[in-house]
């Protein structure tokens, strides 16, 4: 798909903020509304696809990182994954003929210091390594994944429309949709093409679907805004070197609206009942939360929010597959 040179937007603003990868969750991290702090113990007002990804892993852990907002740790991966984007979209301030390999190399080092400014707990993560070795080879793979990237995509004949695109929008029902749309080009026919960046690998098929989750979400959120269907959706991995695209229809749209009325109305019984479940999987290597889960020994804050009985004879957290 040929890519515009006007700069036409989809809509909405560009957050230039540093996040992490696959965050989608629009600036909070947690779709509360604005101005809630960690431990404030705020009901949920909005859905990210990050966000709804939790609660369909584990209702517990979108507790703990929604409502009691428990602090997490950085990891490498992550804070790679946000350098590696915040390149990524300021190699696109360049003409087009300077977006080359080495000028994002360039970038990487001043990119990492506004990511230190700006999130000063990632140094933390090179605390105990006084040479920098470590530093130094974590570097190098975020150069790596960079330099795949251009086997990919070439940035030479690319205009993005926009990037780090922060979207809103609000479905029939009330429900608050909000996420940052890696970057979104515009065709000179008007066909708009979602990209999001991961760097990590592709997932096996059978996984996929939980990725195209997000991106359908966002096409959702684009026809919302503009009453246009996303021509593309595309997955870039630049850990495995993988492109995977999506042409949504319009049904796709009506389903992940479906799916996503569903989801919040669980949310919403789980935050009136605090009827938040542990669902472990083998992703609770990840959890930063075990001491806080039943499933590890271990008991949640007490819970911050009013409560009502939970409804009889009904499920609310039954499992959710992503489509
Ligand atoms: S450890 Fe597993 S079951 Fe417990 S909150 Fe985390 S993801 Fe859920």
């Amino acid at each position: 798909m040929e890519t515009s040179t006007d700069g036409t937007s989809t809509d909405g603003t560009s957050s230039g903020g540093a996040r992490a990868e696959g965050s989608g969750d629009g600036g909070s991290g947690a779709g509360l509304p604005s101005g809630a702090r960690a431990g404030a113990g705020v009901a949920p007002a909005s859905l990210s696809p990050s966000r709804a990804s939790d609660f369909m892993q584990c209702p517990l852990l979108y507790r703990f990182r929604v409502i009691d907002r428990l602090p997490e740790k950085p990891s490498e991966a992550a804070t790679r994954g946000t350098l590696v984007h915040a390149v990524l979209e300021r190699l696109f301030d360049a003409p087009a003929t300077e977006r080359t390999a080495p000028r994002a190399r360039a970038l990487i080092p001043g990119q990492w210091d506004r990511l230190r400014e700006s999130k000063p707990e990632v140094v933390e993560l090179f605390a105990d390594d006084p040479g920098g070795e470590r530093l130094a080879r974590w570097l190098g793979e975020a150069e790596q994944l960079l330099e795949r990237w251009f086997t990919l995509e070439d940035p030479t004949r690319l205009e993005p429309a926009e990037r780090e695109l922060f979207v809103e929008a609000e479905l029939d029902s009330g429900l608050r949709l909000r996420g940052i749309i890696d970057r979104v080009d515009v065709a000179p026919t008007g066909e708009v093409r979602i990209v999001d960046y991961k760097t990590g690998k592709a997932p096996r098929p059978e996984y996929a679907e939980g990725a195209l989750f997000q991106m359908k979400f966002y096409a959702l959120v684009v026809w919302r805004l503009k009453r246009v269907v996303p021509r593309r959706l595309q997955l870039v991995y630049l850990g495995s070197g993988d492109v995977v695209t999506y042409d949504p229809v319009f049904a796709d749209l009506e389903r992940v609206e479906r799916k996503l009325l569903a989801l919040w109305e669980a949310i919403s019984a789980a935050t009136e009942t605090g009827d938040w479940r542990p669902r472990p999987s083998k992703l609770c290597g990840w959890c930063d939360h075990q001491a806080f889960c039943p499933e590890f020994g271990g008991t949640p804050p007490p819970y911050p929010l009013p409560l009502r009985s939970p409804a009889s004879g009904r499920d609310p957290q039954g499992r959710m597959g992503p489509d």
